[in-house]
């Protein structure tokens, strides 16, 4: 394993977490109880959703979104290809199809409202918006496009933990919002998830399907609220555990500041970075926007050799990433995708900066060292 002197993302783990961590272990309960609870509850007001429902990862709460939602087979879902393979999988588990659409621009990687009204057809049920490293993107005008159309909006909000526009956190524009908790995101317990929804009903119904589709919970049947159960519907183990949930709530109470931090970071890449040659920055986060910068990425001009930049960053031991191979060129989705030039331009040219909130400006220097370094050729 390389010893990255900057690695691409880092986790600082305080005495607060572990022992929080500690004290689930000493209670003697460990699968969901009342600390996931409780996580619910700080999540769904931190957010401002009415409803918050904690899940074994990211995957499964984009799953069980799709899900609970009622896609299924002969509905199509507009999604961007521009994301983590996951999006798309968790609309392709419940047989719907999704249908794939071009980003804003090579300096905007998000869907973009102008391609997904243009993708929507007579099967179209959903689209999918995903908060590219923390920015709202359109997700205000296809929310208004969703609901000219009658369709649904749902939202991959993986990296967008903390951020809000206008006051409003991502994730909360449409019906559902997914968001990860998994390791390397803005806010890490290892592998964890949560799904918000302002909907009563579909809340209900993320609960029973997060839990075999059974009317009771082994928690409540420990506490003696329920002796019995049906299993009034097919659902899946989505559970989390307890010190994964005591670790998120832990860790969520510092996420303003870390984004904070993250957010100084992020400017000061913009000024040491914005003279260098064939390196292009994506837009800044809009006025309106508290971004939860999970990603910082650079475009690189057209013809540059990434693999050979990207080798000279490593050189100098800091790693790099790309976010992501396109969906739509994966050998399992590649039959029905359209062309999508804007997408593969930016997926064959972008490359992604480390971004951490305990980055040191020394760390950061160096990081700015190696693209100056790689830019010259
Ligand atoms: C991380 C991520 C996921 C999946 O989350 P997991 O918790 O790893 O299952 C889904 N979509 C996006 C955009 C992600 O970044």
């Amino acid at each position: 394993m390389t010893a990255w002197r900057v690695p691409l993302s880092d986790l600082e783990v305080t005495d607060g977490d572990l022992a929080a961590v500690v004290d689930t272990y000493r209670s003697g309960w460990l699968t969901m109880g009342p600390e996931t609870e409780r996580l619910e509850e700080t999540f769904a007001q931190y957010v401002g959703a009415a409803h918050s429902i904690a899940v074994t990862n990211g995957t499964a709460a984009l799953h069980l979104t799709c899900a609970a939602t009622g896609l299924g087979p002969g509905d199509e879902v507009i999604v961007p290809s521009l994301t983590f393979v996951a999006t798309i999988n968790a609309i392709a588990y419940t047989g719907a199809r999704p249908v794939f659409a071009e980003i804003v621009g090579l300096d905007a990687p998000w869907l973009s409202a102008t391609a997904a009204e243009a993708a929507i057809s007579p099967r179209t049920k959903a689209i999918m918006t995903m908060s590219y490293g923390g920015h709202a993107g359109d997700v205000a005008r296809i929310r208004q496009l969703a609901d000219r159309h009658d369709l649904l909006l749902l939202e991959d909000a993986a990296h967008a933990a903390g951020a809000r526009l206008d006051g409003r956190h991502l994730g909360t524009f449409g019906i559902a919002g997914a968001f990860s908790f998994f390791s390397n995101k803005n806010l890490a317990v290892g592998e964890g998830g949560m799904v918000v929804t302002h909907d009563g009903a579909l809340a209900e119904r993320l609960r029973l399907l997060r839990s075999h589709g059974m009317t009771t919970l082994t928690w409540d049947r420990h506490c003696g609220h329920a002796a019995s159960y049906d299993v009034v519907a097919l659902g899946y183990n989505y559970r989390i555990d307890e010190p994964r949930a005591a670790l998120g709530r832990a860790r969520l109470a510092r996420l303003d500041d870390e984004n904070r931090r993250r957010h100084e970071l992020d400017i000061r890449y913009r000024e040491l970075l914005g003279d260098i040659d064939g390196v292009g920055l994506l837009q800044p986060p809009v006025p309106n926007l508290i971004c939860s910068h999970h990603l910082f990425a650079i475009v690189l001009e057209e013809g540059v050799d990434r693999d050979r930049f990207r080798g000279k960053l490593a050189d100098r031991a800091v790693q790099t990433s790309v976010h992501y191979p396109p969906v739509h060129r994966f050998s399992i989705y590649r039959e029905h995708a359209p062309e999508m030039p804007v997408t593969d331009a930016y997926a064959t040219r972008s490359v992604t900066l480390p971004m951490f909130a305990h980055m040191t400006h020394e760390q950061q220097d160096l990081v700015v060292e190696a693209v100056r370094d790689a830019a010259r050729g």
